[in-house]
């Protein structure tokens, strides 16, 4: 009766095992045969009503039994893992044949393309470069430029005040200019330009903006000429518009300079013959310079008497604009698409 019991539980098994079973099935079997009430482990209490003689063959038995159920158990759990495994390995294969995403990727721009050169330019002759608060005292935005209140020439520069007259968002980069001709004490000789925010009260459109961005130069030193300002600026003009450029100085005023000069270059464009961006003229004016002002060097502690030297100062948005041949002064800051930027690689001289 007891063998009878291990047969039947055999041929149950053998046909468990030869149909398809699931993961979750499987581990119901182990619970269904070998768990604690498991049909296997229940055979051991039938043992003591097997004779004596049968009870060394009946649990010989039932071990087997154990065995077997092991042994399928192990073999069909390895072979699930193994399906499972092949089945995410396929589910998350790699088509190479898909197209990839395109990735864009940046460009510099055009205000900080004319600034790094330049800064590039003038550092390889020795200047340094310098920045300097954008909000500024009214004293050395101003006065100490020889732009006392009252100052017709203040006009020019419609500037915004920030509590009272005292401090105001500086309308120029000239005050980074006086900041270090204090700091220099009238002993140190002075090679900077000055990159930077300015800021005026203009309406925006085309050609204006209330925030733009200067660069200033300031040398001073002992007997320096107007033609070093002019082999300066031949320098830059050259290494921004190309070296077939010609350039001129204009007889010009401001008040921190005197003489003061319009620095014009050949146009780029009909080389000197006159077109609708020289206005006929031949020629095209990029910037404003001059030599220092005694009256300044005296103001921020320079004997004129021993110092001389020459500052320029460049728009520039201005120079951008001439040289990448933008119409509109506002395609510098409403930066919505970077096929923008991208336009500019191509106007590189
Ligand atoms: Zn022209």
């Amino acid at each position: 009766m007891h063998n009878e019991k291990i047969k039947e539980i055999e041929s149950e098994l053998k046909s468990i095992f030869e149909g398809s079973i699931d993961q979750k099935r499987l581990e119901e079997l182990k619970v269904e045969y070998m768990g604690k009430n498991g049909k296997i482990t229940v055979l051991n209490s039938l043992i003591k009503d097997v004779p004596n003689e049968e009870k060394k063959e009946f649990g010989m038995k039932v071990n087997e039994l154990k065995n077997t159920f092991n042994t399928k158990y192990e073999e069909i759990k390895e072979r699930l893992e193994e399906e499972l495994i092949n089945e995410k390995l396929e589910s998350e294969a790699i088509d190479v044949t898909l197209p990839g995403t395109n990735i864009l990727s940046g460009s510099a721009h055009p205000i900080e393309r004319i600034i790094e050169s330049l800064e590039n330019l003038l550092m390889s002759m020795g200047y340094d470069v310098v920045e300097g608060p954008e909000v500024e005292k009214d004293l050395y935005n101003f006065e100490l430029l020889n732009l006392p209140k009252g100052h017709p020439a203040r006009d020019a520069q419609d500037t915004f005040y920030i509590k009272g007259d005292e401090y105001l968002l500086r309308s120029q980069t000239s005050p980074v200019q006086v900041r270090e001709m204090l700091k220099g004490e009238g002993k140190e000789p002075i090679r900077i330009i000055c990159p930077g925010k300015t800021y005026r009260r203009d309406e925006d459109d085309a050609t204006h903006s209330h925030e733009f961005t200067q660069m200033e130069g300031l040398l001073v030193d002992k007997n320096i000429t107007l033609g070093d300002l002019k082999g300066t600026f031949e320098e830059i003009a050259k290494m921004l518009f190309g070296k077939g450029r010609s350039t001129r100085f204009r007889p010009s005023y401001y008040p921190f300079t005197e003489p003061s000069v319009e620095m014009d270059i050949s146009c780029f464009n009909c080389n000197g013959k006159g077109c609708n961006i020289c206005k006929g003229t031949g020629w095209i004016t990029v910037g404003g310079a001059g030599m220092v002002n005694p009256i300044v060097l005296r103001n921020c502690g320079y004997d004129p008497d021993k110092w001389n030297g020459f500052a320029f100062g460049f728009g520039i948005e201005r120079l951008a604009m001439l040289k990448y041949g933008v119409e509109d002064i506002r395609v510098f800051y409403m930066n919505h698409d970077v096929r923008m930027l991208k336009e500019f690689d191509r106007r590189e001289y």
